[in-house]
C-alpha cells in the first residue's frame, strides 16, 4: 500500500439517530446513518470530507472528533435530526423498519464547501438520488465515483437512481436490491444487466453469504467473515462501502486487482460493524486489526 497520506474522499449520506432492537439488546438514539457509518469506516483508511445535515438536537459531536474526518460539510439546521428505528429477530437478515423520520433531511439543500470541490474521489452513500446527484454536480472533476442505494429509491425514484448508476464507476447494492432493480432472480444475470446501466464495476452484498463483484468481464466472490455472534447488523452495508472505498483511495489504484482486495476490506469492515451496536466497534478499530482480518480472509479462501 502507498505510504503517503491519501487524498480525501468526499462523501454524502444520512447522519442519523438510530434506535435498534436485536436479540442481544437495545440501543436508543445512537449514532447511525449511511453517511456516518461510511465516514467512520472509510476514515480508518483515508481522510473523509463528509457532507450531510443534522438538526439542533444532534449531540454526538464528541464521538465524531477523530483524525481523518472533516465535518465542515455537515450543516446544522433548526429541527430534528434524521431518525430511524429498526428491529431484528433471531434471523438477523430479516429487518423490520419501525419508523423513519426525515426531520431536517426533508428540506435539505445540499451545500458542498469550496475546499471539497476539487477532490477526485466521490462516494454517494445511501441517501435520496437527487441529493446524490447534487453532490456529483457540485464537484469540479469527479474522477472516481462509488455509489450505494436502497430498495426505497429503486421503487420510488427509479429515474434518478438510473442516472446515478449511469454516472458512477462502482455501484454497490445488496442482492435483493439487485433483483428488484433488474427483475432478474439470477444474480449473475442481474450483475450483467446492472453493468449495462453504466457502472463498469458492480458489487453485490449478500449479508452473511458474502459478496460477489462483476469487474468488467471478470467475476470475484468471497464468503462473509464467519462471525459467531451478530450483535447488530445495522450499518454493515454502509461500512462495507466505507472499507471498499477507503481501501481504493489508500491503495491509489483502480485496477481490478485493487478492486478485488477492496471487496475483502469492505467485507472485513462490515463484519466488525456487526460485532456491536451503532459505530461502537468500528470507531476505535485500528488499521492493524482490519488488516489482520483481511489476512484471515486470504487464508479462508486459499486453496491449491
Ligand atoms: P444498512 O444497515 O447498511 O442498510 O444501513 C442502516 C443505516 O441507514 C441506519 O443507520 C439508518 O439510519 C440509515 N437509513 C435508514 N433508512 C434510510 C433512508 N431512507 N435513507 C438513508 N439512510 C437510511
Amino acid at each position: 500500500m502507498a505510504e503517503k497520506r491519501p487524498e480525501p474522499i468526499v462523501a454524502v449520506g444520512t447522519i442519523a439517530l438510530d434506535t435498534v432492537i436485536t436479540p442481544w439488546g437495545k440501543a436508543e438514539n445512537v449514532l447511525g446513518g449511511s453517511g456516518m457509518y461510511f465516514a467512520v469506516a472509510a476514515s480508518i483508511l483515508a481522510p473523509v470530507n463528509l457532507v450531510g445535515v443534522v438538526g439542533g438536537d444532534f449531540d454526538h459531536w464528541e464521538e465524531l472528533n477523530r483524525p481523518n474526518l472533516d465535518l465542515e460539510g455537515v450543516a446544522t439546521l433548526p429541527g430534528k435530526t434524521f431518525r430511524w428505528g429498526g428491529k431484528y429477530r433471531e434471523n438477523v437478515n430479516l429487518r423490520e423498519t419501525l419508523y423513519t423520520e426525515l426531520g431536517v433531511t426533508e428540506n435539505y439543500d445540499l451545500q458542498v464547501p469550496e475546499s471539497y470541490r476539487g477532490c477526485g474521489m466521490v462516494c454517494l452513500a445511501n441517501i435520496d438520488p437527487p441529493t446524490q446527484l447534487k453532490l456529483l454536480d457540485s464537484m469540479r472533476n469527479p474522477k472516481f465515483v462509488v455509489a450505494d442505494t436502497m430498495n426505497l429509491w429503486i421503487k420510488s425514484d427509479r429515474e434518478n437512481l438510473l442516472e446515478v448508476a449511469g454516472r458512477c464507476d462502482v455501484l454497490i447494492l445488496n442482492d435483493e436490491e439487485a433483483r428488484q432493480l433488474t427483475g432478474k432472480l439470477n444474480l449473475v444475470e442481474a450483475l450483467e444487466e446492472i453493468q449495462g446501466l453504466g457502472s463498469r464495476t458492480v458489487v453485490v452484498k449478500k449479508g452473511d453469504h458474502g459478496a460477489i463483484a462483476a469487474l468488467g468481464s471478470e467475476l470475484f466472490a468471497i464468503p462473509a467473515y464467519p462471525l459467531k455472534k451478530v450483535v447488530d447488523p445495522t450499518g454493515a452495508g454502509d461500512s462495507f462501502v466505507g472499507g471498499f472505498a477507503g481501501y481504493i483511495q489508500r491503495a491509489g489504484s483502480r485496477s481490478h486487482a485493487a478492486m478485488r482486495t477492496a471487496v475483502v476490506y469492505g467485507s472485513a469492515m462490515a463484519s466488525f460493524c456487526c460485532e456491536d451496536f451503532s459505530i461502537r466497534r468500528i470507531k476505535d478499530l485500528s488499521l492493524a486489526e482490519l488488516e489482520a482480518r483481511v489476512e484471515f480472509f486470504r487464508k479462508l479462501v486459499h486453496f491449491d
